[in-house]
């Protein structure tokens, strides 16, 4: 099962700070969906929501035609993938992997199957027996990875996973995501303030930009007719 999301008419505040005002949109199921927008604009907070890690204070959330945004996270079929990678440094690598399973009752089999075929196909299987600080950024965040392939979610959930890897580093994993993406039938939403991440991963692109989404399109319909000097500025567009 793939994840359609509906995202209606949501609106976030922080005290007198409304950061999100009446956002909607839909992502198909499959739909590679970026989050585009400078530092500060909402895009965690817009994840976060969909996530579970936040309240909504108005509109709705479904996933496949059913509301979730009153569900605990851990009911929502869907997994996080976070910028700090957020691994349990006491835990080695399979551990690590196995967490976010033990308490929706996989059975020990399978959960040692799934393991092994995503660390297989993140290129970590030596590194299971290691504990964290074994590790360098680029396998931490593998492992960050892998922990969310092996709850095969409905949708994976990636906030900035790239921007603290070095450069060379960064473009690699992007195009491993890319692959990873056609290998495992997923819905995806990725946020990022680095377009060149956007243009490369995504099948659209959701510009947000203070307080309000100010464009949806595929990356060259955003490049190449960008619907506000705040978009072609921000996508680099030639003018
Ligand atoms: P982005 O991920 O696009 O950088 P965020 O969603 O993290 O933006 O934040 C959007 C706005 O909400 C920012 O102004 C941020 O300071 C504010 N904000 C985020 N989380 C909180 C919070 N828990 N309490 C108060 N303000 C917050
Ligand atoms: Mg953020």
């Amino acid at each position: 099962m793939t994840a359609q999301i509906e995202i209606k008419n949501i609106t976030k505040r922080y005290g007198s700070l409304t950061v999100l005002d009446n956002i909607s949109l839909s992502i198909a199921a499959n739909e590679f969906m970026v989050f585009l927008g400078p530092s500060g604009c909402g895009k965690s907070t817009l994840l976060r929501m969909i996530a579970g890690l936040e309240a909504v204070d108005e509109g709705e959330i479904a996933i496949n035609g059913k509301r979730i945004d009153n569900l605990p996270p851990g009911k929502r079929g869907l997994a996080m993938v976070f910028q700090n990678y957020a691994i349990y440094p006491h835990m080695s690598v399979a551990e690590n992997m196995a967490f976010g399973l033990k308490n929706i009752s996989v059975e020990k089999s399978v959960i040692d199957a799934r393991i092994k075929e995503a660390a297989r196909m993140l290129e970590i299987s030596h590194l299971l027996e290691r504990k964290p600080n074994q590790l360098s950024g680029g396998q931490r965040q593998r492992v960050a990875i892998g922990r969310a392939i092996v709850k095969e979610p409905e949708a994976f959930l990636f906030d900035e996973p790239l921007s603290n890897l070095d450069a060379a580093l960064r473009v690699r994993t992007r195009v491993e995501l890319a692959q990873l993406r056609n290998r495992v039938a997923s819905t995806m939403i990725f946020v990022t303030h680095d377009q060149i991440e956007a243009m490369t991963l995504a099948d659209r692109i959701v510009v947000l930009n203070n307080r309000k989404i100010e464009q949806i399109g595929e990356p060259m319909e955003i490049y190449s007719r960008p619907v506000s000097e705040f978009v072609a500025r921000f996508v680099g567009s030639p003018t």
